[in-house]
């Protein structure tokens, strides 16, 4: 059965020892009442509800899967009881606006909750974290009127979100959808198009579905400056703010797929539906945005706590599991054999795990913090660098997420390839992390072009700049080393970018892990300067050893592959 315990003790770590967030947060008035008592208690509520309510539902949820008929969608046996508690909890309304009934928590205090509600549940989270970025763009590009109607209900999941962009012939070129919004007499608009893997689209966990739909103007300009964003509700609120008459969309279908069984994945058709506008005409995809750049981050997180949950399963096995002998002598001469555990082997591999989870949660812990100052302090750089590292969160957290799961998979030998431990099923799930909410190859075209070359590398540099004035005691030497290469990387694409119009995409996905690596590095060093002199503290230095010696020295292989010609890529007849 997979079973997941919250690494209190690491979250509570980073959160006062690392990051020390009182210091942090001492020019944000709005966090004024975030005592780290506090912080302490509902991080620790947020782990009683993931591992004792989320977790338990999460094997049957795989094995009977969300199911279709007529246009109603049944999700698996348990998961409505553990969204209720979800949502009763507040939980959903945790970093909300507290005007409409939101806590306005730090986001840095919300990452490390969705880390864990992810490793916990992923299909169940799901519906979960779209709730929660409807109600952020909602917040964001709402009128008064949108936000006292929706935000109160969404908060406290009365009603879900769901978020409709693709179509079958639109996924990441989002300007080519057809999906129409005529504009109608009473202001609504009449929504008209078919979109495809809809996630929690239609399902029974709520008492409306509040859709927001991306769709086009009848005479809207061509590609993606022609896209509007309306609200689509299943139910159409009626005078006193409940769901009234049933709107022209239903579900078609649901898809058959790899893993995350348990979450919906829906065809919707939308016939003449009533939408409301939401935000500016023509101004849908950067709205949309708001909702994306959330959920991007999100989905990072689901790659966190997919390596997370794998490890702990994989740690507990590797110490029971006996197989072999230690080589330098039997641990357990009485047995048979001695755990998996005395492997050189196998601790490399439980050791990768450990490091690029934690090495992440630090990195989502540092985003989320960047994103906090932007948010509730007007720090514009602070605004900037989360831009940055949004993309990086998504793609290298979902990309070593699922190598973890692998990993951890290896870990339990033949044992982790049948269904029983329910290895497979994490490996299953975390695949999807590295290509919804924008492939892990757009995000790293987005990182290289978008952010990086378009203002000639400035931001990455101020960056790297305000990182290097922290003073650091352990593995100095190794994060400058790390910090000059991944400058002069950068100086040399900006240079060579506009003689080498491909070479921007063919060194995209190096140029992301470098920008990972590296950050991460700079993370280590960090944890094992804040690290006490107990079993914990001397443990995290090791952790940061490991991470140094066997991990770090990617960036320079990185380094070289994102300056390789890109005409070699271009040119190649082999494809
Ligand atoms: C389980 C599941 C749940 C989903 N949930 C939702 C949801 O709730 N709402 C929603 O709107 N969508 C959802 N999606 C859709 C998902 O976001 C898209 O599948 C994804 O964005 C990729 O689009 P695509 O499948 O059309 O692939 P394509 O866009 O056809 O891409 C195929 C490949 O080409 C690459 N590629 C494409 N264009 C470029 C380019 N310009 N440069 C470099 N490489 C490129 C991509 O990286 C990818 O590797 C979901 C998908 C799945 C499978």
């Amino acid at each position: 059965m997979l079973e997941y315990r919250a690494p209190t003790d690491d979250l509570n770590f980073l959160l006062f020892d690392v990051f020390r967030v009182q210091e942090a947060w001492q020019d944000i008035p709005a966090f004024a009442d975030f005592s780290d008592d506090l912080i302490r208690a509902v991080v620790e509520e947020g782990g009683k509800l993931a591992g004792g309510v989320l977790a338990p539902v999460n094997q049957a949820g795989d094995q009977h899967g969300a199911r279709f008929e007529d246009g109603a969608v049944t999700m698996p046996p348990g998961f409505k009881e553990a969204f209720a508690e979800l949502a009763g909890g507040g939980w959903l309304g945790l970093s909300g606006n507290p005007e409409y009934g939101g806590q306005g928590m730090p986001k840095l205090v919300g990452c490390l909750l969705e880390e864990m509600f992810w490793a916990a549940n992923t299909s169940l989270y799901l519906s979960g974290t779209l709730t929660v970025g409807a109600a952020l763009c909602i917040d964001a590009h709402g009128t008064d009127e949108q936000k006292s109607l929706y935000l109160p209900k969404l908060y406290s999941g009365e009603w879900t979100g769901a978020m409709a962009l693709t179509e079958s012939h639109a996924g990441s070129d989002l300007g080519i959808m057809r999906t129409k919004a005529e504009p109608q007499a009473d202001g609504s608009y009449r929504i008209t198009g078919n979109k495809i893997f809809i996630t929690s689209g239609e399902q029974d966990l709520s008492d409306n579905i509040v859709h927001l739909v991306l769709a086009k103007l009848p005479d809207a300009p061509e590609g993606s400056r022609g896209i509007s964003l309306f609200i689509v509700p299943k139910f159409l609120p009626d005078a006193d703010g409940n769901p009234g008459e049933r709107n022209g969309f239903a579900a078609g279908a649901i898809e058959h797929k790899m893993g995350i069984h348990g979450s919906p994945t829906c065809v919707m058709n939308y016939d003449g539906a009533t939408g409301f506008l939401l935000g500016e005409e023509n101004q849908g995809l950067a709205a949309m945005f708001t909702m994306m750049n959330y959920e991007r981050l999100s989905v990072g997180l689901q790659g966190l706590g997919a390596g997370e949950i794998a490890y702990q399963m994989a740690a507990a096995y590797a110490q029971d599991r006996l197989q072999g002998r230690a080589p330098s002598g039997p641990v357990n001469a009485d047995g048979p054999a001695d755990p998996l555990i005395v492997h050189p082997d196998v601790r490399r591999m439980l050791l990768t795990i450990r490091a690029l989870t934690e090495g992440g949660r630090a990195f989502a812990m540092f985003v989320g913090m960047q994103l906090d100052r932007g948010r509730y302090a007007g720090d514009a750089q602070a605004q900037a660098f989360s831009e940055l590292l949004t993309p990086v969160a998504k793609a290298f957290f979902t990309d070593r997420g699922f190598e973890c799961t692998v990993i951890a998979q290896q870990v339990f030998g033949g044992h982790g390839y049948v269904a029983e431990w329910g290895m497979e099923q994490l490996v299953r799930d975390a695949r999807i992390g590295q290509i919804y909410e924008g492939t892990n190859g757009i995000q790293a075209m987005d990182l290289i072009g978008r952010k990086v070359l378009r203002d000639g590398g400035e931001t990455l540099k101020a960056l790297i700049a305000q990182m290097r004035e922290i003073e650091l005691t352990h593995h100095a030497d190794a994060v400058t080393e790390a910090f000059d290469r991944l400058e002069s990387v950068t100086d040399e694409l900006v240079r060579r970018a506009g003689d080498e119009p491909d070479l921007a995409g063919a060194a995209a996905t190096s140029y992301l892990d470098l920008v990972g690596y590296t950050i991460y590095g700079w993370l280590w060093a960090r944890m094992a300067d804040a690290a006490g002199e107990d079993g914990f503290g001397v443990a995290k230095r090791q952790l940061a050893d490991f991470y140094m010696a066997r991990l770090m020295p990617m960036t320079a292989m990185l380094a070289q592959t994102a300056l390789a010609d890109s005409r070699m890529t271009m040119a190649s007849d082999a494809i």
